[in-house]
């Protein structure tokens, strides 16, 4: 059960009482500032039983959320739909590089968007984006994405930054109650910052069953090390590369979900490769290479 059942309750369509009304635009206005994306979900996923007087009110306070448009060749129809999430966007920068120069929103997008075209021209998989701009959009509705669509994956596309400026390379981060490490667990609270965590949660918690968060877990740390070996020795990855943290935005995913970390704008050396196109398509072949060995292994099971 998600908000976008809660908004849906019978009898809203007939809530011409003004008192009514007020109700449905505070519930709408209090899911908004949870941070859920029940609101978008339900304004984009089809008929929503509510007036026109709180369809205009919705519609207003809405960020832009995608289309759920997929992309695929002709030979993909059919094929597992991978959702590529690329991190930050809009009044969100993420991390600004140590040139100054480039922020984190527009290099994640740069990067998704060659995933997309690499993984869509190998046609294995069918792809959907979480933004194909810059907007803004919370974790819940990247992750509404990835569960609306029934994707077979979720890759969420991010760089990094540290205070130490030598700190470079790229690592993989899957879903964990347990953090691996002390960074990763701080990274993970940085990035569920406004997810609404107690509600979301809680509804999750109650949608899924501990068995089958289990599930997604593992499936997820598979995929993690599948990335891990692609990437291998064809671009630089941190020591220990596969790590493991509480991300709200792939718990919330509902299918297996990673956070790839390309490498940190905050060394010199790693701006300058992740601002290099060669170089991102070097990373998002290694990604595409990944992504469609999962896919096969779990049509073979
Ligand atoms: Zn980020």
């Amino acid at each position: 059960m998600d908000w976008r059942s809660v908004l849906n309750f019978p009898g809203a369509n007939r809530a011409a009482v003004a008192g009514v009304a007020a109700a449905v635009v505070a519930l709408g206005a209090l899911a908004i500032a949870l941070g859920s994306s029940s609101s978008s979900g339900a304004a984009s996923a089809g008929p929503v039983a509510v007036g026109e007087a709180q369809r205009a009110s919705l519609t207003v306070e809405l960020p832009a959320v995608a289309n759920d448009r997929i992309y695929g060749s002709q030979t993909a129809q059919g094929r597992p739909i991978v959702v590529i999430d690329a991190g930050h966007g809009g009044r969100d920068p993420g991390a600004r590089s140590v040139s100054g120069e480039v922020m984190e929103k527009d290099l994640t997008l740069a990067l998704a968007r060659e995933l997309r075209d690499k993984l869509v021209q190998r046609g294995r998989v069918r792809v959907a984006l979480t933004r194909d701009g810059d907007s803004y959009l919370t974790l819940d509705d990247r992750a509404a994405v990835a569960r609306r669509l029934d994707a077979a994956m979720f890759i969420s596309l991010h760089m990094d930054s540290a205070p130490n400026p030598l700190a470079r390379g790229a690592s993989v981060y899957s879903l964990s109650d347990v953090a691996s490490d002390a960074e990763a667990a701080h990274l993970a609270v940085e990035q569920n910052d406004g997810a609404g965590q107690s509600e979301g949660n809680g509804s999750v918690d109650s949608m899924l069953s501990e068995l089958a968060m289990r599930g997604q877990m593992s499936a997820s740390a598979n995929l993690a090390s599948r990335l891990v070996k692609k990437a291998a020795g064809r671009f630089e990855l941190r020591p220990e590369p596969h790590r493991f943290a509480a991300f709200h935005v792939l718990r919330r995913a509902g299918t297996p979900a990673v956070l790839f970390e390309a490498g940190y704008l905050s060394n010199a050396d790693d701006e300058l490769l992740l601002r290099n196109t060669q170089h991102r398509s070097d990373i998002a072949l290694a990604l595409a290479q990944a992504i469609e060995a999962d896919v096969a292994a779990h049509a073979r099971r």
